[in-house]
């Protein structure tokens, strides 16, 4: 017994220093790749559930590695929060994204995750309304999505930007909803059309009817703040008939379609703009 838990140990530790090792080696290359261009959107649909129609898509980072492929977000926004760069990795997105939106219909929204951190910069909504008229991208396409879990510390200075962001078309979806824990403070205190009903919670739905509840409760709140909804991570096609029933208003999830590099977008929309 012992021996085997000694070699378990040592597995462990095998294992801890291939990731601190890892870590390592991203945060050197993180600089190197950010400049290069190597950190990509990628796309999700975002489906209206009451008629199939595309709303949009949501941009989730891909760092596009040349030796190691394509990284989740997890193992880099972390780290450029960390550094300091996320401010800018999120210019270069949406810059791009604008870019790849002038080969889609015209009506087509974004939606891009903004980091917490990004707050601390005053002069972030400016910059972002500087990027959308360069780009030439109505603010009205674009939606924010903000995780409440971290805002906590500048809910004033969130406040500020994201209302002067509204007052031009910009929308604002609380992502993760339900999962922090100053989600209903938030609701009252920062301007917001739209709850992002997290993953876990439609994941949940799909095990039993208490799994509901929650689904349901958010789809009661949203009534009671005059929000739109969306659910994502939505895979099973008895999940999308329940949401449908609840009113939800736009789906996402791998039953519509996986996050997709620009270049497969189009051939995404071509596949289903044929009859
Ligand atoms: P999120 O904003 O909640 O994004 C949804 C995540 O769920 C994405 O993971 C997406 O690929 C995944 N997903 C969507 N539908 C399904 C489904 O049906 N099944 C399953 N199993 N997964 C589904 P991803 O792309 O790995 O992103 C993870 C998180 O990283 C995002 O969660 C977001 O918080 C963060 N993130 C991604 N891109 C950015 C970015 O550009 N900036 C910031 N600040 N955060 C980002
Ligand atoms: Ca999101
Ligand atoms: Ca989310
Ligand atoms: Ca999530």
């Amino acid at each position: 017994d012992k021996r085997i838990a000694r070699s378990k140990a040592r597995g462990l530790a095998v294992w801890i220093d291939e990731e601190v090792e890892y870590r390592q080696a991203l945060q050197t290359d993180f600089h190197r790749a950010l400049d290069a261009g190597e950190i990509v959107p990628y796309y999700q649909p975002l489906i209206a559930l009451d008629d199939d129609r595309l709303i949009g898509f949501e941009v989730l980072a891909r760092w596009d590695h040349p030796t190691r492929g394509i990284i989740a977000p997890a193992d880099f926004i972390p780290l450029a929060e960390e550094v300091g760069r996320i401010g800018e990795l999120f210019d270069k997105l949406l810059v791009r994204a604008c870019h790849d939106a002038r080969a889609w219909p015209s009506d087509l929204r974004l939606s891009v995750n903004i980091s917490p951190t990004q707050f601390a910069e005053p002069q972030m909504a400016a910059r972002i309304l500087d990027i959308l008229a360069r780009e030439n991208f109505a603010p009205a396409r674009l939606e924010l999505e903000i995780t409440e879990n971290a805002l906590v510390d500048e809910v004033s200075a969130a406040r500020l930007i994201l209302t002067t962001l509204r007052n031009v078309g910009v929308s604002v979806a609380l992502d993760d909803f339900g999962t922090g824990y100053s989600s209903l403070r938030h609701l009252s205190d920062l301007p917001v059309d739209r709850l992002k009903i997290d993953r876990d919670f439609v994941e949940r739905a799909r095990l039993n009817d208490e799994g509901w509840r929650i689904v349901r409760a958010i789809m009661q709140l949203a009534t009671t703040f005059d929000l739109a909804t969306t659910a994502e991570g939505i895979e099973a096609p008895e999940i999308l008939a329940t949401l449908r029933e609840l009113g939800c208003d736009i789906g996402q999830g791998y039953l519509f379609g996986r996050p997709i590099s620009a270049a497969e977008t189009g051939i995404w929309l071509r596949e289903r703009a044929e009859p």
